[in-house]
């Protein structure tokens, strides 16, 4: 057993609070590598901004997952060695899909966990999150549950439709489980192609496809509920047109990719959604540099001279996000 606490860790509980009182959300990225860890505790540091590296499923299985702890132990003295006297920092595991997977992570390391049952009937997603709770509050590591099914993609978490949450159900999900946050589901979904184009309207001035908004309606009425408690928005990506244009420039094939417009995520960051999900803009990021160095210098093979743009780019993202979407800079 180690404790996140020995490695420099923190959990979500102290960070969500000042979120929610101050009005803007947390980055929570995805990390399957050295180049995105680096890009995220660089963007992180200089704009001293709390941050939560997440692991998937997918990253444990692609990088395994001691190299992926001790990568996060790494992260925080790498913040601190930037001049992060304090770095709060947190080792998240996203979309775990069983107790066992949950106190694995706990016993190796991670301050926080999310249990996902959110596939499951109700009773069954209240007991699993319950037994989770359980278990990692002995530890101080703080739970994320889910209510509500996001459609798309993202690693082995699928489905092709969204159902919204409930907001009737949201009291009793919280007060039966104890967990600490609740990600919802409110039209956010995984992947880079989060809308058909049929679902879209053209911006007349632009000519680029928006997606319907998102339904704040039920963000509202989970709020009212639930005053003051953590929620979470998985699958918020916005999928930048001009990462989507190099990509398709340089050879790539990513037609109607579209995500959630910034001014929309601006807006939640603002109520009680106090961590926000992206991945897909980072693969976006990192594609599009890496598709642009070997498609103009083709005798290049040496990985860092396209790695190394690669994670420039991601970190111009993740300070963009901080900054510009989030409001999380100067927080920590
Ligand atoms: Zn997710």
């Amino acid at each position: 057993m180690v404790s996140y606490k020995e490695l420099g860790l923190v959990n979500t509980r102290e960070m969500f609070a000042k979120a929610i009182n101050g009005g803007y959300a947390i980055p929570a990225f995805n990390f399957n590598n050295m180049e995105q860890l680096q890009a995220i505790v660089q963007a992180a540091a200089e704009t001293k901004s709390p941050v939560i590296l997440q692991v998937s499923k997918g990253a444990r299985n692609y990088a395994n997952q001691t190299l992926l702890r001790y990568m996060a132990q790494g992260a925080v003295e790498y913040a601190k060695e930037l001049g992060w006297e304090n770095p709060q920092i947190v080792l998240h595991l996203d979309h775990g899909d069983s107790f066992e997977t949950c106190k694995s992570c706990i016993e190796f390391g991670f301050s926080s966990v999310m249990i996902d049952g959110s596939h499951l009937p109700y009773d069954e997603n209240v007991a699993l999150t319950r037994k989770v709770v359980d278990y990692a509050h002995q530890y101080d590591v703080t739970v994320e549950g889910e209510l509500g099914v996001l459609a798309g993609v993202e690693d082995e978490v699928s489905s092709d439709h969204h159902t919204y949450t409930r907001p009737e159900e949201v009291v009793d999900f919280v007060t039966k489980t104890g967990c600490d946050s609740l990600a919802i589901s409110i039209g956010t979904s995984h992947g880079a192609y989060k809308f058909k184009p049929e679902q879209c309207h053209k911006d007349p001035e632009t000519g680029r496809l928006v997606p319907p908004p998102l339904a704040f309606d039920v963000l509202d009425g989970v709020m009212k509920e639930l005053p003051g408690f953590p929620i979470v928005l998985h699958g918020s990506s916005s999928v930048p047109q001009e990462e989507v244009d190099v990509i398709n420039a340089y050879g790539g094939q990513l037609e109607a990719a579209i995500g959630i417009p910034e001014d929309q995520l601006r807006k939640a960051a603002k109520s009680a959604v106090c961590k926000i999900n992206i991945d897909s803009d980072s693969r976006l990021a990192m594609t599009a540099a890496v598709r642009k160095v070997l498609a103009e210098k083709k005798g290049e093979f040496d990985p860092r001279k396209y790695l190394g743009p690669a994670r420039d780019n991601m970190k111009k993202l993740y300070i963009h996000k901080i900054i510009n979407v989030l409001g999380s800079d100067g927080k920590a």
